[in-house]
């Protein structure tokens, strides 16, 4: 199983069996999705001390610009410019809704970029 495939399922980074998220649906839901402490299937430590997702937030600031980039890049293509109204209301929405996305894939990918430190 890729990397990537792993990390959009919700899976533990060191058996692939166990899910990071309580709710295996980490895609656009609003509700209190609870992180495990550790992995259910092989034990594995998801929060290795306190404060470590706060490196997650640069994770999230990166897929936060991407989505930028990606929204005012299509936006541009139907008005011609970037510097439209209606690409700043485009904006505002699809980070709005992102929002719960990035914050559980950021935290998923920080934990996947340091799980052998
Ligand atoms: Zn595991």
């Amino acid at each position: 199983m890729s990397t990537i495939k792993k990390i959009l399922t919700n899976k533990c980074p060191n058996c692939d069996h166990g899910h990071i998220y309580s709710n295996k649906n980490i895609y656009f839901n609003f509700t209190t999705n609870k992180m495990h402490k550790s992995c259910n299937h092989c034990g594995f430590k998801f929060e290795k001390e306190p404060g470590f997702f706060f490196g997650a937030m640069y994770v999230s600031y990166a897929l936060n610009v991407i989505e930028i980039l990606i929204t005012v890049i299509i936006g541009s293509f139907f008005y011609n410019t970037i510097f439209h109204l209606n690409i700043l209301i485009a904006l505002i929405t699809v980070l709005a809704l992102m929002s719960s996305f990035n914050l559980r894939v950021s935290r998923i990918i920080w934990i996947y970029l340091l799980k052998n430190s």
